[in-house]
């Protein structure tokens, strides 16, 4: 048998130690974002909703770093309804690292303080852009991301976040202003339900939306992704108070917003994924 010089083993020892502490490295920012591909044209994201902690990373000193508690679950438990009334699985995409270390609804110089937080704050926005593209190609005939969060000030109330329409420029050349505010929206619906929406459903800019929830301060997501811009989707902020985030009656209030909103304005009839015949989610 050849026996390799010793000198020569070692470098190869040492290449095999750093490629694989490299694909460690490499491995981290995608373990901190959750991403799945559905085949629904709705893309549910929710940045404020996770816990873990970002290696070498220190906490952020300045701007809001409290959590939106349970944005995360709530966006899982909207999907499994939304596979039960549609058949379908949305896109989901979401910031298991904690708001304390990146906020994720923030342009990039706002959002982390640490060049060490960039790749994290990379990974989440890259899987956003990567659906956000591929959704555009897969349904010409639109599709809407939702960017789920949550607020404590109205504790029953939703807000709703659009920069008054901006963000949904698409959808209101193409369906008009009730695609947002009326009966067959996602929060007409929610509304019809007995919940409390703000924008009360009424026409658009009267009133305006809460500055506080509607990219006022934030909505970097809404305002990115929006169709605003030629080559977006239709957006909308949704913060949710905090007595509603875990209540299961309106959790399923808003998924059937969601699906009806998705009947009305989305379902396209020559897709391999209409559903037509699926349970009709506004059933009682
Ligand atoms: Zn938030």
């Amino acid at each position: 048998m050849m026996t390799l010089p010793a000198g020569f083993v070692r470098f190869l020892f040492l290449l095999l130690i750093q490629a694989s502490a490299g694909k460690a490295v490499a491995a981290e920012p995608e373990r901190l974002v959750l991403a799945r591909a559905g085949n629904l044209p709705i893309l549910l994201t929710a940045p404020h909703g996770g816990l873990e902690g970002i290696p070498n990373v220190p906490l952020r000193s300045r701007g809001t770093t409290s959590m939106d508690a349970y944005t995360i679950e709530l966006a899982e438990a909207l999907a499994r309804h939304l596979m039960n009334s549609l058949g379908g699985q949305p896109y989901v995409v979401a910031a298991r690292f904690s708001r304390k270390y990146i906020d994720a609804n923030r342009a990039e110089a706002d959002a982390f303080e640490s060049p060490h937080a960039k790749s994290t704050y990379d990974a989440y926005h890259d899987q956003i852009r990567h659906f956000v593209a591929q959704m555009k190609q897969r349904f010409p005939q639109g599709a809407l991301l939702v960017d789920i969060h949550g607020q404590s000030e109205d504790p029953g109330v939703v807000h709703r976040g659009t920069k008054n329409g901006a963000t949904v420029a698409a959808l209101i050349r193409k369906h008009g202003p009730e695609a947002l505010s009326g009966p067959n929206s996602i929060l007409g619906v929610v509304q019809s339900k007995g919940y409390k929406v703000f924008p009360p459903n009424t026409p658009i800019g009267n009133p305006l939306e809460d500055r506080r929830y509607n990219g006022g301060n934030g909505g970097y997501t809404v305002f990115t992704y929006g169709s605003r811009n030629p080559d977006g989707l239709d957006t909308i902020q949704i913060e949710v108070g905090r007595d509603l985030r875990t209540d299961s009656r309106f959790i399923a209030a808003l998924s059937d917003g969601v699906a009806v909103f998705y009947r009305t304005y989305l379902e396209d009839p020559l897709s391999p994924h209409y559903t037509s015949n699926a349970i009709n989610p506004s059933a009682p």
